[in-house]
């Protein structure tokens, strides 16, 4: 896919003028920094760490944060927009960004004390720190209150007991915040966050066994806490608030998720347009048969249906309106429509969309992970669900 075709498909229309030139500098800097390498990395398995340098010096990682700290003060509507210019372009690198930025150093901002953020802060924005975000384990997925990490005291400090998997980050990351129990007795009341530095001894990382489908080019880690030991300093909140710190950072990362859902819906679109207009088969182009042209146009309209919800969520975000459901809706419909739009894609390619030498598979591959993480596609149902119903149980 091309540069150019792959910019055909923004209708930047809806977007103010500021926001527009926004999602133009974050394009061009996708463009000249990430598309070089999208491919080799995915395809050699290789997280880049140059890639960390670039979006920091760029101000992507610190771009939600207050410019009082040196961030760039983005809006949520500047936040979708610079997430679905990144998923069009790079999936690791979106990837990374709603880990680092969208996990750690808002949950940081939010939930840290002076102390935690001046030590960290400084370096995740400028990527000269990684983070993780240490969340899921082997028996505590979608029912993240169950997770059996276990924090004992021992005077003022804590000793951690237990296994994470699947944190993205988690092989090269400087800091972790994990959550672990003080009591498991105490479900969701006895949740707590550690900020935990990743060279304590104890702390076990191994990279996830098999190969990932997707996010090839990111670190994925099991990591193993075998009486690791942190002072009451490296408590993020308080004692207990854990579930609250997580379900936040989760909450808010939502919105980005879905944004680069649109962007790999996007690409989809931009390489199918591309290819469908160029391959010529039984004299003519795809493109000019009646049956790829409705496919075109269910991918259209369906990018821009899910454009619509993530904006309306970053509008509502923006005016302090938004509900859990708009973010559930917007998630859920945005990656859903995105991986049908990406299946469309790789037919419409026919056998070159079975190879990694085109976009389709790729994005694809990519597509999978986003209806599994920061709540599966039937989680979001559930809380939908609720939202409607206010029946949980
Ligand atoms: C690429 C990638 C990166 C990740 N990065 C991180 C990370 O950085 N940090 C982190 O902490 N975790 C991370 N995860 C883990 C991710 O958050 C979990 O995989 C996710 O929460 C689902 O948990 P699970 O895999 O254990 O599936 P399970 O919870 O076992 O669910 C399996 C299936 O059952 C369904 N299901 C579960 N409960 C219900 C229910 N009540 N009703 C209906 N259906 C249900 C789910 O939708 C799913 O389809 C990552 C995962 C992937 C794939």
């Amino acid at each position: 896919m091309s540069a150019a075709s792959s910019q055909l498909w923004l209708p930047d229309s809806d977007l103010a003028a500021e926001e527009a030139a926004f999602a133009q500098r974050i394009r061009a800097f996708a463009h000249e920094k990430l598309a070089p390498h999208a491919r080799a990395i995915d395809e050699q398995r290789l997280f880049r760490r140059e890639m960390v340098t670039d979006l920091g010096k760029a101000g992507i990682l610190g771009g939600p944060l207050p410019a009082s700290i040196g961030g760039g003060n983005w809006t949520p509507m500047q936040l979708a927009i610079a997430h679905e210019e990144l998923g069009a372009v790079c999936g690791n690198a979106r990837g990374f960004c709603a880990v680092q930025t969208g996990l750690v150093t808002q949950c940081l901002h939010r939930f840290g004390n002076p102390q935690q953020q001046q030590r960290w802060l400084p370096g995740l924005m400028s990527g000269a720190t990684i983070g993780c975000f240490a969340l899921t384990e082997p028996e505590a997925g979608s029912d993240a209150a169950s997770l059996r990490l276990r924090a004992e005291r021992r005077g003022d400090r804590f000793v951690l007991h237990g296994q994470k998997h699947w944190i993205t980050n988690g092989g090269v990351a400087d800091v972790a915040i994990v959550y672990a129990t003080i009591d498991p007795a105490l479900l969701k009341q006895g949740i707590t966050a550690f900020l935990v530095e990743t060279n304590r001894p104890g702390l076990r990382r191994e990279p996830m066994p098999g190969i990932e489908l997707g996010h090839r080019g990111s670190d994925h880690a099991a990591l193993t806490f075998d009486g690791v030991e942190v002072e009451s300093s490296a408590i993020l909140g308080e004692i207990g608030s854990g579930f609250t710190v997580a379900m936040g950072g989760l909450h808010a990362g939502r919105l980005s998720v879905a944004a680069g859902a649109v962007g790999i819906h996007r690409a989809a679109l931009a390489a199918t347009v591309e290819f469908t207009t160029q391959r010529q088969q039984f004299g003519k182009p795809l493109a000019s048969f009646q049956m790829v042209q409705e496919r075109l146009a269910d991918m259209l309209t369906s990018l821009v249906q899910n454009r619509g919800l993530v904006h309306r969520c970053a509008r509502r975000r923006q005016a302090g309106t938004e509900t859990t459901a708009d973010l559930a809706m917007a998630k859920l419909a945005a990656t859903e429509a995105a991986a049908v739009a990406c299946d469309q894609a790789l037919q419409l390619h026919g056998a070159r969309g079975y190879s990694s030498a085109h976009v389709p598979e790729r994005l694809l591959r990519d597509i999978q992970a986003l209806r599994i993480y920061e709540g599966s596609s039937l989680i979001q149902k559930t809380m939908l669900a609720r939202a409607l119903t206010g029946s949980a149980k």
